[in-house]
């Protein structure tokens, strides 16, 4: 499902001497199957960005088109919209609310009123796939962990079976370990659905080993955008933009400024312990 973005700007509070714009003539195009990453610093627009795209926020101007259908059009179906396109707030455990896991899980394709088996089958699926066994369908939300509730409304989401998946800095809050974890669950649910995935976050630590694409937002524009290793060659653009490359990234830049043969677009841990084994080995043999 594609998501086109045509000279959208989105103002806060018009007319009064609040107002804010906290989207200034976004062009943007979401492809089918992409896993993106959208990064960029607190209050740069992200949240609200992301917010037009299951219509929950309005363009004060401009258009939206998903699947070449423009979204604010009279008969354009807004309950169609939500279940295609799945967002998973910020905190999203904070919203948990049901008695059982599984209810709470059950709760969004009930609303698509679906059938009862239909229903099930689509909330054990959901929770399978976020790794919550069996053993905890009928625990209440509030005796689980940090990490296992905010897997379970990443759940509740994907039993509606939307189309595309995006999630508002899914790993805030978490300690280094619970980060990777979901990280890892993002990915894993991306590669084996190949739904679109769409991942907010203020570190480009989250998105490097990941994602296709970079979208970088800065002051209401997105102000860069593609493959991760063409996005982290701005370092210097980054950093006036509050944001840093990969620490991985940054000292392989400066190694090889120092002269080192280091390729200067690595970006993963992986990729460095590659570049650091080929400059041993020409040194010792
Ligand atoms: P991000 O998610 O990147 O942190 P947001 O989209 O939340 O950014 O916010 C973008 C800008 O819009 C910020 O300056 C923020 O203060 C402002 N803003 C967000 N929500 C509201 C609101 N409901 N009313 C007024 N201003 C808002
Ligand atoms: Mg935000």
């Amino acid at each position: 499902m594609s998501i086109i973005f045509d000279h959208v700007t989105h103002k806060y509070q018009e007319g009064t001497t609040m107002e804010k714009t906290a989207l200034d003539d976004i062009n943007l195009v979401i492809n089918d199957g992409e896993f993106i990453g959208l990064i960029g610093h607190t209050g740069s627009g992200k949240s609200t960005l992301i917010q037009h795209m299951n219509g929950l926020l309005k363009p004060t101007s401009g258009t939206i088109y998903v699947d070449g259908e423009d979204i604010m059009e009279k008969d354009y179906s807004m309950k169609k919209l939500r279940s295609r396109v799945g967002l998973v707030f910020q905190y999203p455990e904070h919203q948990l609310f049901e008695e059982t896991v599984v209810k709470d899980v059950q709760f969004g394709p009930k609303n698509l009123g679906l059938k009862q088996l239909e229903v099930q089958y689509r909330a054990f699926e959901a929770l399978k796939s976020v790794g919550i066994g069996d053993d905890l369908l009928d625990a209440s939300p509030f005796e689980l962990s940090g990490g296992q509730k905010r897997r379970v409304a990443i759940a509740g989401v994907l039993a509606m079976k939307p189309n595309v998946l995006i999630l508002d800095e899914p790993t805030a809050g978490l300690d280094p370990a619970g980060r990777d974890e979901i990280l890892g669950l993002i990915s894993k649910i991306h590669r084996e659905s190949g739904i679109t995935v769409i991942l907010v976050s203020h570190s480009m630590e989250d998105v490097a080993d990941y994602v296709d694409r970079i979208i970088v937002m800065n002051n209401a524009t997105v102000a860069l955008e593609g493959p991760p290793k063409a996005v982290f060659m701005h370092e210097e653009e980054l950093k006036a933009m509050g944001l840093s490359v990969p620490q991985v990234t940054s000292i392989a830049r400066n190694l090889a400024a120092k002269g080192l043969e280091i390729r200067e677009d690595t970006i993963t841990i992986e990729e460095a312990k590659e570049e650091l084994l080929k400059i041993y080995r020409r040194a010792t043999f």
